[in-house]
């Protein structure tokens, strides 16, 4: 079976790395070329042993209509050329939108990974890649219960869904192992903060790093910035500030990130990987947005949602967050095999087929 993975962005190398290590025979790789500095892209194929991409499409950097349709236009070349037997695209970016529009064109088998998520904020580039990308897609992998019934509840045939847990457990767990439990002298806490939403509001941005300047005078705060937001904070004039406060980091491989985020006492970002991983880690978050689709770890109070747009006093939340008692034993996510299983369904699924 002839599997084609597309990926472009940095959360799809880290959940493309989960399934490859399963696949026994080499996928063909798409990279589209959404990130591509060397600490956004390569840093993740060297360190996690992702299969070189066969295809390497280099569209990054233009507007989003611009990208997308670049995307499906080089992608669908691709699949004339290399007929996969089925296609995987991973979470909500523009290069999953863009495999899944091209693959359906052509008929190809589409097995999304991390289908069902929903923020239901229209305004979100990621919600309409979701949104079209599973009602596309023949096989939907969904990391929770809540994400399957949010299928089903959109009219989608419940014979298509597949209820697997979270890759990105799978791949957290692996690697765990390999951090190793050496415990960080000082206390810190760590925040990343990417999301367009955020970074393309400047009063948004201005107040949410305000913020954690202002949590910076009682806490030591680490973050590891995306180019996005570099370039967003150095247009309202708010980068040298943060880099004589923070301690601002370019970005971090994977496994640099995930040692930070384990020894971290408190969490905050509005990403949604590492939302996630917070918990993985028994690490209390709080996530700078107006919602989530990540809505089990709100409900359970392991996250608490603050809108970006809000003054409030930091040094407060960080008290409440880290004096909160967790239950953190709790099988939110499945239990580390959605790669096993995922591979497991495409198998079956092709052999039907033949
Ligand atoms: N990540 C990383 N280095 C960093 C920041 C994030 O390796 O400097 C990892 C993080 O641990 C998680 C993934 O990137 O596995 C999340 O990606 P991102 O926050 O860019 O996207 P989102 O999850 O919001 O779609």
């Amino acid at each position: 079976m002839k599997i084609c993975c597309i990926v472009g962005a940095r959360p799809q190398f880290v959940k493309v790395a989960a399934l490859t290590r399963k696949i026994k025979s080499s996928p063909l790789i798409i990279h589209t070329g959404q990130h591509y500095e060397e600490n956004m892209s390569s840093v993740f194929f060297d360190e996690m042993q992702i299969p070189k991409p066969k295809y390497h499409l280099e569209i990054g950097g233009l507007p989003q209509g611009a990208m997308t349709g670049k995307m499906i236009e080089e992608i669908e070349k691709v699949f004339f050329k290399e007929k996969p037997d089925c296609v995987i695209v991973f979470g909500d970016t523009n290069s999953t939108l863009a495999g899944a529009i091209a693959a359906s064109k052509l008929h190809i088998p589409i097995g999304h990974v991390e289908a069902g998520l929903r923020s239901y904020n229209r305004k979100m580039p990621e919600e309409i890649n979701r949104v079209l990308t599973d009602h596309c897609s023949d096989l939907l992998f969904t990391p929770t219960q809540v994400a399957s019934q949010t299928l089903i509840d959109e009219g989608i045939d419940p014979e298509k869904i597949h209820h697997v847990g979270d890759i990105m457990y799978d791949i957290a767990l692996f690697y765990q192992e390999q951090i190793g439990n050496e415990k960080e002298k000082t206390d810190y806490v760590l925040a990343t903060i990417h999301r367009a939403e955020n970074t393309d509001d400047p009063d948004r941005l201005r107040n949410i790093f305000e913020q954690l300047v202002d949590l910076s005078k009682g806490m030591q705060v680490k973050i590891p910035l995306h180019p996005r937001t570099k370039l967003a904070l150095k247009k309202i004039d708010l980068l040298d500030t943060c880099q004589r406060a923070l301690h601002v980091m370019d970005p971090l491989g994977y496994l640099d990130m995930i040692r930070l985020e384990s020894n971290a006492k408190l969490i905050i970002t509005d990403s949604g990987g590492v939302q996630k991983e917070a918990f993985f880690f028994k690490v209390p978050c709080i996530t700078m947005r107006t919602e989530t689709e990540w809505i089990e770890l709100v409900e359970r109070g392991f996250n608490k949602l603050v809108s970006p747009y809000e003054k409030i006093d930091m040094m407060d939340v960080y008290h409440e967050m880290t004096n909160r008692r967790y239950q953190w034993d709790v099988p939110l996510y499945g239990n580390g095999t959605a790669a096993d299983q995922i591979i497991g369904l495409l198998t079956v699924r092709d052999g039907r087929r033949r």
